[in-house]
């Protein structure tokens, strides 16, 4: 299938938990903008989800079905981005396999986010699918040959080990695929909740897109503050508090007047974390009313996911021909044909 833009865009979320704010800053509002100029793609990443939750596969339907709302509900455009399931584009899987004979196993043990981690994971073994799951998100990006991949910054290394496939495989074979770049939003990695160095669906310290508003406030005021800042009077520490980044990411305009009110001791934490967290809701509020709507015709998001399906796979199709051609190995059409 051809199209008409200059770029295309491939991007997605592993099907393990709901989205939350660090998604949004880090990922899903450059979607929102780039759906408007580029043929955007965005992948449910149902097999990479497996590669730490494969003893409970049967979760995975439910996030799946829960995070194709958080991409209605956050704005993403189904008239204008295609949104599709991984494990239903077998291709991905092929080409996975085509890639990982000439990926080194110490490329992936020394790529930095894969070690960080498995350390948070406390994998003392590595399993054979965790340690190849870049590999496995190069074939997500490059099936639909994507030129831009909008992520969080613990995503910019697998970004330049698919860099590195395409540049192989080109050099090997054919300059069949197309080298992507990263596009990493205005806060590259939002902290969690506890102060952890970032808000993950798998660590229990997010406010997730579907908080009510009174979980926003509540989990706001429990939230990791300045450690050294006891009473409402103490100098605090902007620069080491959590809070105070949520107050950059999300309510930028008046950071520095936060900045200079705690600082000074003249502005406290209760009402530091009442205006972040009246601002967060100001930002959830719309996506709310968009969940209540899809929520009422659930049928909608599956025939969303089935037509975005439809489309990845017939472009993976057309590069999986294109890839075996550039390897000699398109003997295998003949025989796909034959049977059909
Ligand atoms: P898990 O803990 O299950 O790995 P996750 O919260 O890390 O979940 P992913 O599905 O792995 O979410 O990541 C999806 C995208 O969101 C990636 O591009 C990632 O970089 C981005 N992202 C996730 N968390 C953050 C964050 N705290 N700040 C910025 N970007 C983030
Ligand atoms: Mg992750």
């Amino acid at each position: 299938m051809q199209s008409n833009y200059e770029e295309r865009v491939l991007t997605g979320d592993r099907t393990t938990g709901k989205l939350h704010l660090g998604h949004y800053v880090g990922s899903l509002k450059n979607r929102i903008d780039m759906q408007q100029k580029y043929d955007t793609f965005i992948l449910l990443a149902d097999v990479q989800a497996l590669t730490t939750h494969f003893e409970s596969p049967k979760e995975i339907e439910q996030h799946l079905r829960q995070i194709a709302m958080d991409y209605l509900a956050v704005g993403i455009d189904p008239e204008k981005a295609t949104i599709f399931v991984q494990s239903l584009v077998p291709e991905i899987a092929e080409l996975t396999i085509f890639y990982s004979m000439f990926v080194t196993v110490n490329s992936l043990r020394h790529n930095p986010t894969v070690k960080s981690e498995a350390a948070e994971r406390g994998y003392d073994q590595m399993y054979y699918g965790f340690l190849g799951y870049p590999v496995s998100q190069a074939a997500d990006i490059t099936f639909c040959k994507a030129t831009l991949v909008p992520v969080g910054e613990d995503q910019v290394p697998h970004i330049e080990q698919t860099r590195k496939i395409v540049r192989r495989f080109n050099e090997l074979y054919a300059p069949v695929l197309i080298e992507p770049k990263a596009v990493v939003g205005e806060v590259p990695r939002l902290v969690g909740l506890d102060g952890k160095s970032k808000m993950s669906k798998s660590m229990g310290n997010a406010i997730t897109l579907d908080a009510s508003a009174q979980e926003v406030r509540d989990k706001i005021q429990v939230a990791v503050t300045d450690p050294a800042r006891i009473r409402k009077s103490d100098p605090g520490h902007p620069e080491v508090c959590p809070v105070f980044t949520y107050h950059q990411a999300f309510a930028a305009g008046t950071s520095d007047e936060v900045a200079t009110g705690c600082r000074s001791g003249t502005m406290g934490c209760v009402e530091c974390k009442r205006r972040i967290a009246g601002r967060i809701n100001e930002l959830l509020e719309p996506m709310r009313e968009r969940r209540v709507a899809y929520e009422a015709n659930p049928r909608m998001a599956d025939e969303i996911l089935i037509a975005g399906t439809k489309r990845a796979r017939e472009i993976a199709k057309e590069t999986m021909r294109e890839v075996r051609e550039a390897m000699g190995l398109n003997y295998r059409l003949d025989y796909d044909e034959a049977r059909d």
